[in-house]
């Protein structure tokens, strides 16, 4: 097996770690996900590859569109899984209860949808000049 270099991560782990999408390897955010005033912020573009990440005004309206689904996705995934486990808990603190974890998990929903979206629209360039400016 052939050791895979740190900047050949996967599609989906690039995704999720929420790299650029043309060299996987600079951040597309300047903070972490529960650095409450700020996890929002976006690096202008990438620091190792210089890969935009506002390709164009308001790029990032879609990405509330998949940002809606995978809280969707997550609403029902656990409201089955609680009905499935707790039968006897009443609907009441089924919803209460999805909601208020939906609510805890928007920053990562949010900075999730915005990766998928730009992964979406901007290829892998494996010969992509990489020269991290924060390395
Ligand atoms: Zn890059």
């Amino acid at each position: 097996m052939e050791h895979l270099h740190e900047s050949e991560k996967g599609y989906l782990h690039s995704v999720l770690s929420q790299n650029c999408p043309r060299c996987r390897k600079g951040k597309l955010f300047a903070h972490g996900p529960y650095h409450l005033r700020k996890f929002f912020l976006m690096n202008d573009s990438c620091s190792c590859c210089g890969q935009t990440f506002h390709l164009e005004p308001s790029f990032y309206d879609g990405a509330m569109y998949v940002s809606y689904a995978i809280q969707v996705a997550l609403f029902v995934t656990v409201f089955v899984a609680l009905s499935v486990l707790h039968p006897q808990a009443g609907l009441a603190w089924h919803i209460g209860g999805i909601t208020s974890l939906v609510i805890v998990f928007s920053p990562m929903t949010y900075r999730l949808s915005r990766s998928l979206w730009i992964h979406f629209f901007v290829k892998y360039n494996r010969d992509a000049k990489v020269k991290c400016s924060h390395e």
